[in-house]
Parts: C-alpha cells; sequence; structure tokens
C-alpha cells in the first residue's frame, strides 16, 4: 500500500451539518410525494404524470453504438494485439480519471484546488471520456445532488435501473430539472476561461482526445490494423468507459449498503468503486460531498482517482484537499446509518485514508 504525505482541509461541522440539512429536505420533498394539498393522503400514482418526449436521435444513436461494441467484440477479440488491449485500458483510465477527479471532484463539487497544470490535465482527460461538455455535466451532477431521487433530479432512481442508467439521455428531461436547476449556483464554471475555451472548442477536443489521437498512436506505435485499434480502443473503450460512469447513478443508486444515512438511496457498491476508480462509496459521498476522496474506506485498489489526487498533492500540483472531521463521520453514522459502518483503527499513518 502506498502512503503519502498529504495536507488536507478539514470542512467546519457547520458546513457538514447544513449538508445533513440538505439530506432531510431532501426527505422531506420525498414525503411530499404522497400527500395532497388538501393535506388528504394521496398516493403518488396518482399525482400527474408528465410524459417527457422520447428524443429518437439519441435512441437509435446510443443502441447503435452498443450493437457496434458487440460486434467488434466478437469480430476482432482474436485478432487485436495485447498491446492494443493494453493501450485501450490505459485510455479508459485516464478518461475514467478526467471523470472522477475531474468533472466530479473538482469541477462540480471543488473538493480540492488545482494548479493550471493539473486544471489542463483534467480538462484533457476528462475530454478523453468523450462525454458531454463539461458544463453540462456539472450541472447534471449538482441537481443531481440538490434534488436526489425527485422529478429535478436528471437521473432519478426512483424511475427503475434503465432510466437512471440510460433512459435518462434518450428523453428530454423532466420540467422540474430545468426549473429546479436554475437555482444551482454555475458561476464557477461559467467564469473560468479553461473551460469557456474547452466548450467553445468542444467537439474538436471531443473527436481528438476521445477518438482520433488514442486509435492513431495505437496504429502508427506498434502497427495495429486500424478496424483492431477503432474497435479496441474507440468503441469498446468508449462503450465501457460511458457505463462505467452510468453504474453510479444506477447501480450505487439501487444495491449496496448505507452505513452512513440509512434515509437516503444512494449506497456503498464495491463492484461501481472498482469500474468507476473509487466513486461507489455513494452513500458517505452524498453525505460529505465535499470529501476530495469521496470515500472514507476502500483504499487506493478500491479508489484509483484518490490515489491520483494524493499523487498530484505530493507534487504541489493539488492544494487544500478538504476532509470533514472524523468524529462529525461518526456521529452522522451512528445517528442515521443503518448500522453496517465500522469505525476504522487508529494507526500511526500520516493520513486518514488506509485500506478498510
Ligand atoms: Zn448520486
Ligand atoms: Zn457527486
Amino acid at each position: 500500500m502506498v502512503q503519502m504525505c498529504v495536507k488536507t482541509t478539514t470542512i467546519t461541522e457547520s458546513d457538514m451539518l447544513q449538508q445533513q440539512e440538505t439530506c432531510l429536505l431532501k426527505n422531506d420533498q420525498k414525503q411530499q410525494k404522497t400527500t395532497s394539498y388538501d393535506g388528504e393522503q394521496l398516493q403518488s400514482a396518482q399525482l400527474p404524470v408528465i410524459k417527457q418526449e422520447i428524443i429518437w436521435t439519441n435512441v437509435v444513436f446510443i443502441t447503435l453504438l452498443h450493437v457496434l461494441s458487440v460486434y467488434c467484440f466478437c469480430n476482432y477479440f482474436f485478432t487485436t494485439k495485447w498491446q492494443t488491449y493494453l493501450w485501450a485500458f490505459i485510455v479508459g483510465g485516464i478518461g475514467g480519471f478526467g471523470v472522477t477527479g475531474g468533472a466530479h471532484r473538482y469541477f462540480t463539487h471543488r473538493t480540492f484546488k488545482a494548479n493550471l497544470p493539473l486544471q489542463i490535465i483534467l480538462i484533457l482527460c476528462y475530454t478523453v471520456s468523450g462525454q458531454n461538455d463539461i458544463p453540462d455535466w456539472v450541472r447534471d451532477h449538482r441537481v443531481h445532488h440538490k434534488f436526489s431521487e425527485t422529478d429535478a433530479d436528471p437521473h432519478n432512481a426512483n424511475k427503475g435501473f434503465f432510466f437512471s442508467h440510460v433512459g435518462w439521455l434518450m428523453q428530454r428531461k423532466h420540467p422540474d430539472v430545468y426549473k429546479k436547476g436554475k437555482t444551482i449556483d454555475m458561476s464557477d464554471i461559467n467564469d473560468d476561461p479553461l473551460v469557456q475555451f474547452h466548450t467553445k472548442h468542444f467537439l474538436l477536443f471531443k473527436m481528438l482526445f476521445c477518438f482520433i489521437i488514442p486509435v492513431v498512436i495505437a496504429v502508427y506505435g506498434w502497427n495495429e490494423n486500424w478496424a483492431e485499434a477503432i474497435s479496441a480502443v474507440a468503441i469498446i473503450r468508449y462503450v465501457l468507459n460511458l457505463n462505467f460512469t452510468w453504474s453510479v447513478n444506477s447501480v450505487a443508486h439501487i444495491w449496496g449498503s448505507k452505513p452512513y444515512d440509512k434515509r437516503i438511496q444512494p449506497a456503498q457498491n464495491v463492484m461501481v468503486s472498482v469500474v468507476a476508480m473509487g466513486e461507489g462509496w455513494h452513500n458517505y459521498h452524498h453525505v460529505f460531498p465535499c470529501d476530495y476522496r469521496a470515500a472514507e474506506i476502500g483504499g487506493y485498489l478500491l479508489n484509483t482517482t484518490t490515489l491520483w489526487l494524493d499523487l498530484f498533492a505530493s507534487i504541489g500540483w493539488a492544494y487544500d484537499l478538504k476532509t470533514p472531521p472524523k468524529q462529525l463521520v461518526h456521529k452522522v453514522a451512528v445517528n442515521h446509518g443503518d448500522g453496517s459502518w465500522r469505525e476504522i483503527p487508529e494507526t500511526d499513518h500520516t493520513r486518514d485514508y488506509k485500506t478498510s
């Protein structure tokens, strides 16, 4: 286990208590679903259902992409060079880190500060993942946290696995997402010149860093065939990258334990942590979204994003990394958890993050 000396900033208890209030507010909102305006009990099924228009171009594109990835897997699996598989794995890791360390922990939650070189690295890594532009991603995720499992949550897990995984990308957003989305402060993102530049040239960046450069490196680096390179590095890797990110919104909102707050749906899911580089400790993350580790347990093996952030912190590129006070985490877990929380034994390590 790698141990690094990382200077962290402890979030104040009042910040955390505010987050707790947000959680309670969400629960109140959920309960309102069963109460009529007259105070009479009304089942949620009786509330007016707003039909969200299907975006057929997205349905066709996402379906074709998945069919194509299966075709590529079946057709080129045995003819692809091992170097190409290794490269696809590395490219997948770069894109994954861009989403988890960049779009999520840096741009959305501002859990740490980054110098300019690291900001550029984060934004380029994020581009490799081939997802939506940064303002889109950040707005969706901030709304998701503030209004989890309500109609204002873009990927409301109450609408089932398929909707929260990918279905939400195939239809127009619920009007509440737009309405409540306007209450989200996006000024930091809108005023960021790096994000502005990236968003302005988004399509060019995406084509180059997600598809063209990774494929060209495989073709000219070790003489891979174009078909095999496109299949492994551009298509299959891309589809896996997308599904691993989506699994946080679906799997980690449906299956797992709730050691920190049993009143909310996000759960601790080890499998999601493996594929999403440490983002599966989702019950913890929704209770303490300001923690740069997005987890209390798991160690670097199950949170490779934190490993990379700590490496950048050790050379001073990432700094002011936020963590909540241990006592507060303990208090919240004891008061609101499902009883599965266990205290991590004290050791002489220089940082809080230890293998569970
Ligand atoms: Zn979530
Ligand atoms: Zn988050």
